[in-house]
């Protein structure tokens, strides 16, 4: 083969959104190299070689903000499992650090979606390399990314394209969601899509493609307007675009909305994306002074962030002829954010990316507590399904800490969350201020205190209506360690 048929390693620098030192430079390329004689004559489905795949998750990589580190193990992520390699050389030639991730993702590489039976071990895998290291799950996520983008080769095999679809739905696009990787999240769903439900595909791409296209130009009339008032005020635009909603996640929202796609306001959204907090509310008053908003859907995530550190403001505004639109208002480095997530943090500023790992993580120990405990398979995925991967709500404490809940969850939920000892002891909730009933259902946002007495214990009842896995298992414990039964049969040990 003529070495201009492989792919520059230039493209993989571009990409860095930090521009690689000249040591990194010639680490990136030893590893280049290393994988390229690695994969040496094998090939992928298409016929392209092996090698393309390595560099393609290298760049996929780079373009998530990765450190070199991690481009490096992209590299080399299928080098000990596919081909001669052994852990010694690449523990010699790059370090242990690069050899741990490696192993990481080649640990990984066995999972299997199995549909209804669902590969419980391998999924456990994922969630312990997860709370171990991150970085081994971004890098399957771009690994993940690219086999999605070459699905379409492997035509012959339909059964083997639907099974990795579902399982990029079900699996990895959860896992970038909850890494904040947004844009990774409906990347993956979008190309699953068509393979996972083609008949829903045709029908919602279709309706989308016109409903967006009419939303786009309403939307754009209101840019127009938009930036003439904010130069006036000499408010200064970094960036504005149009964000068209992932034909999966439009999908998700249409079957809770009887399919009526007029009923779904943010299929197009205008981003604007200017320098300072500051700006942010001030083009929002200009929006609102020119459109009127939709009451109840102005969303402040920049004074109450999300959990997971999402920043931004929406708007909804009725656009004049009908229409009606989302804005949504940020600075640069929120949106930076907003489309990387974690990864966006690994390139720049290692602390605040070590700060958030701990806020914004939290789950991760709590999942790790729960497999410990659930010694069940069938158990442990159901739980994980129906506590990680379900639509959450955000509470808050009288303090303003943020507990994030599955929907529906209960005061009593909340009270576990905070502490097992005012779970155990709860008497009463304050919700907003009122006086509320322990099995109240929560609603985001919700700020809520909860009333205890030492001589309270947990009811049976409570278990009728919780909702978490922990709040759950605590109730069990506690009932069964003080069932009547157990009372009567203690006294004859
Ligand atoms: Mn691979």
């Amino acid at each position: 083969m003529i070495k201009s048929d492989y792919p520059n390693i230039q493209d993989v620098y571009d990409l860095m959104k930090k521009p690689p030192s000249a040591s990194d430079k010639k680490r990136l390329e030893k590893a280049y190299n290393f994988a390229k004689q690695a994969h040496e004559g094998q090939k992928r489905a298409n016929g392209d070689p092996y090698f393309y795949h390595a560099f393609e998750v290298a760049k996929n990589l780079a373009d998530f903000g990765m450190d070199s580190t991690t481009i490096i193990a992209g590299f080399l992520h299928d080098t000990i499992e596919d081909t001669s390699v052994t852990e010694d050389e690449v523990d010699n030639q790059f370090g242990s650090e690069v050899l741990f991730l490696v192993n990481g993702v080649t640990k990984l590489g066995t999972l299997k979606y199995k549909g209804a039976e669902r590969h419980v071990e391998s999924l456990r895998k994922f969630f312990v390399a997860m709370a171990a290291d991150s970085r081994v799950i971004i890098i399957k996520l771009g690994d993940r990314l690219h086999n999605l983008k070459t699905l379409g080769f492997i035509k012959d095999r339909p059964d083997k394209q639907k099974r990795i679809a579902l399982e990029s739905i079900e699996i990895h696009a959860p896992l970038a969601n909850r890494l904040g990787m947004w844009k990774l999240k409906s990347e993956i769903e979008d190309l699953a899509f068509p393979f996972a439900y083609p008949d829903e595909y045709k029908q919602v791409q279709s309706l989308l493609k016109q409903k967006s296209h009419t939303t786009q130009k309403y939307l754009e009339q209101v840019y127009k307007s938009l930036r003439k008032d904010l130069a006036k005020q000499n408010i200064e635009v970094d960036k504005a675009s149009y964000r068209i909603k992932g034909v999966y996640s439009l999908y998700k929202k249409l079957k809770k909305k009887d399919m009526d796609i007029d009923k779904i306001y943010d299929i197009v959204a205008l981003r604007v994306i200017v320098p300072t907090v500051e700006d942010c509310y001030r083009v929002l008053g200009t929006v609102h002074s020119l459109w009127r908003p939709l009451p109840g859907r102005i969303k402040d995530f920049i004074a109450v962030p999300k959990p997971n550190g999402y920043q931004s403001i929406h708007t909804t505004i009725f656009t004049g002829n009908g229409g009606i639109a989302e804005i949504q208002i940020r600075t640069r480095e929120m949106h930076q954010e907003a489309e990387y997530g974690i990864a966006s943090h690994f390139a720049y500023k290692k602390k605040k990316y070590e700060k958030k790992i701990n806020s914004s993580t939290q789950w991760i120990p709590e999942l790790s507590d729960l497999q410990d405990s659930i010694s069940n398979p069938d158990h442990f995925i159901e739980n994980l399904r129906l506590d990680f991967f379900n639509k959450r709500i955000f509470v808050f404490t009288p303090n303003g800490d943020v507990i994030d809940l599955p929907e529906d969850s209960s005061a009593i939920d909340f009270a576990f969350s905070v502490h097992t000892d005012i779970g155990m002891h709860a008497t009463a909730a304050s919700i907003n201020g009122k006086n509320s009933k322990l099995e109240t259902k929560l609603k985001n946002g919700d700020i809520v205190r909860i009333e205890t007495k030492k001589s309270a214990v947990p009811s049976a009842k409570w278990l009728e209506f919780v909702k978490t896995t922990l709040a759950k298992r605590q109730i069990k414990n506690y009932l069964g360690d003080n069932s009547l039964m157990n009372k009567f049969m203690n006294r004859f040990k």
